[in-house]
């Protein structure tokens, strides 16, 4: 059985008041590993954490230095401490333009400086509705395997977030969360992985009422959580569930 990663999700959002308040009430959860994915300025403040949460960001640049305006790099996020980024998030592929290609060059870029990159796939309503979910995932999940080979896969964590579960309050039912897991977790097993220890997380309106359920899946290896990792009570409940 791997072990549970809950990683939140902070997006655009925090204070360095809300954030202390937030940090103040977290608690160590004992046998679930669990990451904090915060605003690149908010990394100096997170190093003063509750011990038992793991530092992320939630993008990295695909360029290792250089000339180039506004990115941060991978080795930065190291430096401040982060052992995970977020890379191919819906929001970044929707409203920033990233294509397949270029989270697969984020992913690299990751892997070199020693992170881990938690990458995203997942289908909007319309490709689910024209069945085309597995369609989807494999072909982004197969940009970056192009790109990473076998071992960089097998160094990967992988988020199933369904773009029309974001932030909708309209989570995927566990048995459609798994279905796309499973899916995922074959197609990883196909090309020659050791896809049994590949921790694949859902995200899209996880909850402390539906978590539980979520994380009972087989193939549901923890949760990607965006709008309740901001509420203290929730994203604790949440944490426990898994
Ligand atoms: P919500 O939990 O707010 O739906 O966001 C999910 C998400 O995008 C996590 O990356």
């Amino acid at each position: 059985m791997i072990k549970k990663l809950v990683a939140g999700n902070w997006k655009m959002n925090g204070s360095l008041a809300a954030n202390e308040a937030l940090l103040a009430a977290l608690q160590p959860v004992p046998g679930v590993d669990v990451a904090l994915c915060v605003p690149y300025p908010y990394l100096a403040q997170l190093q003063r954490r509750p011990s038992g949460f793991e530092l992320g960001a939630q993008d990295v640049s695909e360029f290792a230095a250089g000339a180039y305006t506004g990115e941060v790099s991978a080795a930065m996020l190291t430096d401040f401490g982060c052992r995970y980024v977020i890379v191919g998030h819906s929001e970044r592929r929707a409203l920033f333009g990233e294509d397949d290609l270029t989270v697969a060059r984020k992913a690299s870029s990751a892997l070199s400086a020693g992170l881990v990159p938690i990458v995203c796939v997942g289908e909007t309503l319309d490709e689910r509705e024209a069945g085309e979910v597995t369609a989807v995932i494999t072909r982004q999940l197969a940009a970056v395997a192009d790109l990473l080979g076998q071992e960089g896969l097998s160094r990967l964590v992988l988020a199933y977030e369904p773009v029309w579960a974001i932030g909708s309050g309209r989570s995927a039912t566990a048995e459609q969360a798994e279905e796309a897991h499973a899916a995922m977790r074959g197609w990883l097993a196909g090309q020659g992985v050791d896809a049994g220890v590949i921790r694949i997380l859902y995200g899209g309106s996880v909850k402390p009422d539906n978590a539980a359920e979520l994380f009972a899946m087989p193939n549901v290896d923890g949760g990607l959580i965006g709008g309740a990792s901001l509420v203290a009570d929730d994203f604790m409940a949440i944490c426990r569930a898994a």
